[in-house]
């Protein structure tokens, strides 16, 4: 099977190891695909957009003729996993838009996202994440992240850092405001997998 890895913009070499290791370690006969064009999306078991530049990589989306194809993959119920710009990206409401469309999201979760709730660069952090079925705490890079302030009643959360929300799951589609790539343990892109 193939998993895919948007590569227009954003951290992707990183999640690319990281869904090796996941590969490898959950026993699956896969391949990691960087995703460019939508003729490249038919053939993928799931789907992963990494973080970066919202702004980027929505833009790009459209440009490449993504936009679209990719909700169709989503409504057939392939996994797609979205981290930091990925997860804004994914949202169905920005809270801090500063024009119209600055970003159009994608909209496939019923969360609304604050993009820069954490500030600039400089407010980066990590912090330790109990997960459940992970065992011991999970470390949570977060990196001028986004905040999910609203989720829907479709919208399970599985991980919160001062009570609010930082990795939660709609059916097929699974956000997290961290970068799960920036560590070595591959254990949510793990969990990513086997959603498939
Ligand atoms: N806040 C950034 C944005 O608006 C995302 C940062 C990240 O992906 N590390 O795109």
């Amino acid at each position: 099977m193939e998993i895919g890895i948007l590569a227009l913009q954003g951290d992707v070499s990183e999640h690319v190891s990281s869904l090796n290791f996941a590969i490898e370690n959950v026993g699956l006969d896969a391949e990691v695909i960087e995703v460019r064009r939508p003729e490249q999306l038919v053939s993928l078991s799931a789907l992963l957009i990494p973080g970066g530049e919202s702004t980027t990589i929505a833009k790009q989306l459209k440009r490449f003729g993504l936009f679209e194809p990719i909700k169709e993959m989503a409504k057939a119920g392939k996994p797609i996993m979205g981290t930091c710009a990925g997860c804004i990206v994914l949202a169905s409401k920005l809270v801090d838009q500063v024009g119209p469309r600055e970003v159009e999201p994608l909209a496939l979760m019923d969360i609304a996202v604050n993009r820069n709730a954490y500030g600039r660069q400089k407010e980066s952090f990590e912090r330790p994440l109990k997960i459940p079925g992970f065992g011991h705490t999970f470390k949570g890079i977060f990196i001028r992240a986004p905040s999910i302030v609203e989720v829907g009643e479709n919208v399970e959360v599985l991980a919160t850092l001062d009570k609010e929300p930082v990795m939660v799951r709609q059916k097929n589609i699974l956000a997290l405001t961290f970068h799960p790539e920036l560590v070595l343990d591959s254990r949510v892109h793990a969990f990513f997998l086997k959603m498939i």
